[in-house]
Order: C-alpha cells, then sequence, then structure tokens
C-alpha cells in the first residue's frame, strides 16, 4: 500500500507510522527523520536545512522533493507511508506527478484530528532517541531506563517558541493540503486521541477500506 499520514506535528503521525511499519511491513519514509539525519551528519542538504528545521519553518521544497522522492524510489514504490510529506500543495502536485510517472498512485491519505492543547502537551514532553529517530513521551512513553541519557534528546524545534511557530506554519502552509486531497476523494479522518492502540485500530480500518476499494 501506499499511504500518507496527514496532519499537524504532534499529532502522532511518527508514532503511527512506526507501527504499520513493524506490523504491516509498510516502510516509514519521513521527511523530517531525513533531515535530522542529514544535519546530524554535516552534509550539504543538512547545513542548508539547519536554520529552518530549528526555527520551526519549512526547509525549501527543491530540498525536500529530493529527499523525499529518493526515499520513495528506494523502498521501490510500494508498501511505505509518507510522514511529513507532502506539506504544501506544491509538494501534493509534485508528489502526485511523481507517482503517477511511476504508475503508483497513493491509496489514500489519512488524516489525523487532535485538538492545539493536546498537541502541545505532546510535543514539549515528547523527547527523541538520536540513533533510531524513535519518539518517546516523558509520561505515557518514557525512554527505557536502560538507554545512555546522552541518546535521549528533546528536539530544538520542540520548544515552546518554535512549537507555536510549527502550528502557524501548519495553519497556513499545510493545512490546505487536507482539502486539496479532500477534493480528490483520497482523504479519510480520524480521532488522533487516544491510546496508540486505539488510534491503530482506527487507521487499521481505514487501509481495509483503501484496501477494498483497490
Ligand atoms: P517533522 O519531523 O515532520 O516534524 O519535521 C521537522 C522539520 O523538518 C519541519 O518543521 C520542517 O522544518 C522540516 N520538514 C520536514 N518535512 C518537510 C517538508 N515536507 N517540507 C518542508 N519542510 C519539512
Amino acid at each position: 500500500m501506499r499511504i500518507v499520514l496527514f496532519g499537524p506535528p504532534g499529532v502522532g503521525k511518527g508514532s503511527q507510522a512506526r507501527l504499520l511499519q513493524d506490523r504491516l511491513g509498510l516502510r516509514h519514509i519521513s521527511t523530517g527523520i531525513i533531515l535530522r539525519q542529514a544535519i546530524r551528519a554535516g552534509t550539504e542538504v543538512g547545513l542548508a536545512a539547519q536554520r529552518y528545521v530549528a526555527s520551526g519553518k519549512l526547509v525549501p521544497g527543491s530540498i525536500v522533493r529530493a529527499l523525499a522522492e529518493d526515499a520513495v524510489a528506494e523502498v521501490g514504490f510500494d508498501d511505505f507511508v509518507l510522514d511529513g510529506y507532502p506539506r504544501t500543495i506544491e509538494q501534493a502536485d509534485w508528489l502526485g506527478e511523481f507517482l503517477d510517472r511511476h504508475d503508483a498512485p497513493l491509496h489514500g491519505v489519512i488524516s489525523l484530528q487532535v485538538p492545539d492543547a493536546i498537541i502541545v502537551d505532546r510535543l514539549s514532553k515528547r523527547r527523541v532517541d538520536v540513533l533510531t529517530g524513535e519518539n518517546y513521551h516523558l509520561d505515557f512513553k518514557p525512554p527505557p531506563a536502560d538507554l545512555p541519557a546522552d541518546r535521549i534528546v528533546q528536539r530544538e524545534d520542540d520548544r515552546a517558541e518554535a512549537i507555536l511557530k510549527r502550528l502557524k506554519v501548519y495553519r497556513d502552509q499545510t493545512a490546505p493540503v487536507e482539502g486539496y486531497y479532500r477534493t480528490r476523494g483520497d482523504l479519510r479522518e480520524i480521532d488522533g486521541v487516544g491510546s496508540f492502540e486505539e488510534v491503530q485500530g482506527r487507521i487499521d480500518a481505514v487501509l481495509r477500506a483503501f484496501q477494498s476499494a483497490v
């Protein structure tokens, strides 16, 4: 299956995409994770993206487009879940054209809905394993005690000012992408509030619907 998990930062896209990867073998493609790895490695892409990511702004489209397309090509155009791409209408157009060119259209887009107050709590208490990209939450999913402390960090863009900036960027630039897919009949909205298992159950129901529509 080829799907996009959509929604504002902190809505649980990354956690659910990882669960889909572990349970169903869909490859998790996160432009955010790819960018953070490039920044840590000090590559040319990382250097170009660093100031945008740190301040919560969108990285220039041409950079993420190449990263996303390379990642989709690398997994063979099938069985992937995109997380964090597309984030603008322009990116949604690029993705559609790219997948059409490879005869691999999306099965659908799942939009996770979570109120802003819960998002801010999730992001401010989020911690990340810098090695694996795995996300933790200080209350609901604390980092394992045996992980070395220097592997668990708070993302620079999960600090208060950057969170507000990212929510504004989402509203201004990314939210319109939801309407773009809704108009095409590709969008399914689900409630993203609840335990990981509850949300996973809702996603599974949508995936079954996508599959039976093929
Ligand atoms: P994420 O891990 O998805 O929250 O992404 C972290 C940051 O990476 C974002 O705040 C942006 O700075 C950058 N980023 C990730 N994906 C994209 C994208 N599709 N377009 C532009 N910037 C992106």
